[in-house]
């Protein structure tokens, strides 16, 4: 959408140019938000989150105007004046359909849910929290940071490249992918990478701050880059390249983060015994249940926003409402549109969410309970990596005797005492 670059660059830098006072230091909004993650006081937290919030919500107006011209122009473009009927189109899926399935999903784990989540905001955010505690602590819970001295920065890259090497992936000598791991005060904390020219120039870059999160996102971010890098340098441009959405590409990146959910993972790479194992796997479990309902609740609020755009700031204290609902965490009604992704992204992780899960239970019956350290696990995944972007998620079900919307894995990994 070349016209709206000028727009969107606009908001783009004004956020970054952004700054708060906090406690006598003035900081940008973006090392404001990182730096969330990273204070172990409560207090300090909600204080910080107050002041971010503040800042970030200051820019409404503006992605509101740059969200309905963006709107306007694809519709315009694309002849199709509804977005969610565009998006389903292009995704060739029925997006109603996904919503319902992950509904009932997001239902049957509610009572595990409720356990899980007791637990271990009781243990990471100490017994004096709010009976709700505000989003401003998801980050801080993301890195379980009072283990933080367990995951430490230091040793993210080399226990998730020897993670890598068990799987028959060699990232360090792979010379298509370029990893970029330095620490620098102006890079983002956020990890991502970017395909340049698959399979020969893939960029995968993070930025440790320690805390299981470093070690979840540079799997996360392995996962797309062996899949970019893996694909077969003689499909046409467009199955190396382009791709309708990122479901495809982020069933790899899940799977390879859920290894960090194998107790086994745990025990091995950091000297624990088999109780403190299965400990660690139970809170990687809670962040993975916490976030699955938090976008399965996005996905629903997004499909009623979209279908009457014209109205969309009263959708606001609505988004507020189900996210609440459904993980426990008071989320801003400001926030409303900063926590959306384009494109209904939020509906290509949700159909990882099922695949992935599809896809462990397939490992687990052909390969074996140690998939995750296993090289035929590698083997199995060249394969579709060599395919490049051209199958979608759901023949991807097919080929491992799963319908798309079969969330039956998905729930019992996340239900274990049923
Ligand atoms: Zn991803």
């Amino acid at each position: 959408m070349g016209e709206l670059a000028e727009p969107s660059d606009r908001l783009e830098n004004a956020v970054l140019a952004a700054r708060i006072e906090f406690r006598g230091e003035e900081l940008p909004l973006r090392s404001a938000q990182a730096t969330l993650a990273l204070l172990d006081d409560y207090g300090a937290r909600e204080e910080l989150g107050t002041l971010t919030g503040d800042a970030s919500a200051r820019f409404n107006d503006d992605r509101l105007e740059l969200l309905g011209a963006e709107e306007t122009l694809d519709a315009e473009l694309s002849g199709e004046a509804d977005p969610v009927g565009r998006s389903a189109g292009r995704k060739r899926i029925d997006l109603d359909e996904l919503a319902a399935a992950l509904r009932s999903a997001a239902s049957e784990q509610r009572e595990a849910w409720t356990e899980l989540r007791k637990r271990w905001a009781d243990r990471l955010l100490g017994e004096k929290r709010e009976d709700e505690p505000s989003s401003y602590h998801v980050a801080y819970l993301r890195r379980l940071s009072p283990l933080a001295s367990l995951y430490t920065k230091e040793r993210a890259v080399p226990v998730c490249l020897e993670t890598l090497t068990r799987l028959g992936f060699d990232l360090g000598a792979d010379d298509h992918i370029r990893l970029d791991l330095d620490d620098r005060p102006q890079k983002s904390p956020r990890a991502c990478v970017i395909a340049s020219d698959p399979p020969s120039v893939v960029h995968l870059i993070t930025r440790a701050q320690g805390g299981l999160h470093d070690y979840q996102s540079f799997l996360h971010e392995a996962g797309h880059a062996l899949h970019y890098a893996g694909c077969d340098p003689s499909l046409p441009y467009t199955f190396r390249r382009l791709s309708r959405d990122h479901a495809l590409t982020e069933i790899y990146s899940f799977l390879l983060e859920s290894v960090t959910r194998e107790p086994g993972w745990h025990r091995e790479h950091f000297a624990l015994d088999a109780g403190e194992a299965e400990d660690c796997a139970d809170a990687t479990r809670f962040l993975d249940v916490l976030l699955f309902r938090r976008y399965a609740a996005k996905l629903d609020y997004e499909l009623e926003i979209w279908a009457d755009f014209g109205n969309a700031p009263g959708y606001a204290t609505k988004y507020a409402e189900q996210l609440r609902a459904a993980t426990g965490f008071r989320y801003r009604p400001d926030g409303y549109l900063a926590d959306m992704d384009g494109g209904f992204y939020s509906a290509d992780y949700l159909r990882a969410w099922i695949r992935s899960a599809q896809l462990r239970a397939y490992l687990r019956e052909t390969i074996g309970p140690d998939w995750w350290e296993q090289s035929a696990t590698g083997d199995f995944l060249r394969v579709l990596f060599a395919q490049g972007t051209q199958p979608s998620s759901e023949e991807i079900a097919a080929r491992i005797g799963f319908s798309p919307l079969d969330t039956r894995p998905l729930v019992q990994e996340n239900t274990p005492a049923s």
